[in-house]
């Protein structure tokens, strides 16, 4: 457990793979951990739904975590759907545009989640904000890079006028790295767990299984996810990790 003065996290969980690793690091190190997570019209409402399963079993398969593990909080965003006219949104088929992000994208919308749950924080007495994002092995979402992350940590703290901290585990790790995060921090069960309660699929897809969890297997989301899990298995079965 982290002996800084920030002790109370709060995690961006969206109830995809990438924040559920996050929530288990945060539970791992900090005395209090609440999560948030933000409905904003998604197409497929199948990751807002995974969330509630997800922290039930953790709870039931962690008893220490869960004692550490808070309040969590929805926040209705539907007024993003307004000004965005993405795949996530509206009915368009998924594709890569020509700025090479796909349209799945909302333009910002970690500042705008950020911005919420730096306010949520403020209320509740948390110093330290945990998110999910990485550069290793994305969209090339801008709103995910360190540097936008690390400026938007310093606005916040000045805009709030007082110390914040965004903490991103998984910055600079691959998927790969990823799964062997979660097994460190939670063995066999969490893998388990984040394989088969946590959803990234694009499509919302939850009727095909692979090894590495549900999903199309075709997206951009899957193939991240897939490959990173196959990387993990092949270094487990080699003996050279987790
Ligand atoms: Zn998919």
């Amino acid at each position: 457990m982290t002996s800084s003065p920030h002790r109370h996290a709060l995690v961006l969980f969206s109830g995809g793979q990438d924040s559920a690793t996050c929530l288990a690091w945060a539970l791992d190190r900090y005395e209090r951990v609440e999560t948030i997570g933000f409905d904003y019209g998604q197409r497929h409402a199948v990751e807002l739904r995974c969330r509630g399963t997800f922290l039930d079993k953790l709870r039931a398969a962690f008893p220490a975590w869960s004692a550490r593990l808070g309040q969590d909080h929805l926040l209705d965003l539907g007024l993003l759907g307004q000004v965005s006219d993405t795949a996530l949104t509206a009915e368009r088929a998924i594709a890569f545009e020509t700025n090479r992000l796909p349209n799945t994208f909302v333009p910002g919308r970690n500042l705008i989640f950020f911005t919420f749950a730096a306010a949520i924080a403020y209320r509740r007495g948390t110093s330290v904000l945990v998110g999910g994002m990485c550069e290793t092995d994305y969209s090339g979402y801008p709103d995910c890079r360190d540097d936008t992350l690390k400026a938007l940590q310093v606005t916040l703290g000045l805009g709030l006028d007082q110390r914040l901290v965004i903490e991103t585990p998984l910055m600079w790790l691959d998927k790969a790295q990823t799964w062997r995060l979660a097994q460190a921090l939670g063995g066999h069960t969490l893998v388990d767990l984040v394989r088969r309660d946590t959803h990234t699929c694009y499509l919302g897809d939850r009727t095909h299984w692979h090894d590495w969890g549900w999903g199309c297997g075709e997206c951009p989301a899957c193939v991240l996810r897939s490959r990173g899990h196959a990387r993990f298995a092949a270094g487990a079965n080699s003996g050279a990790g987790p």
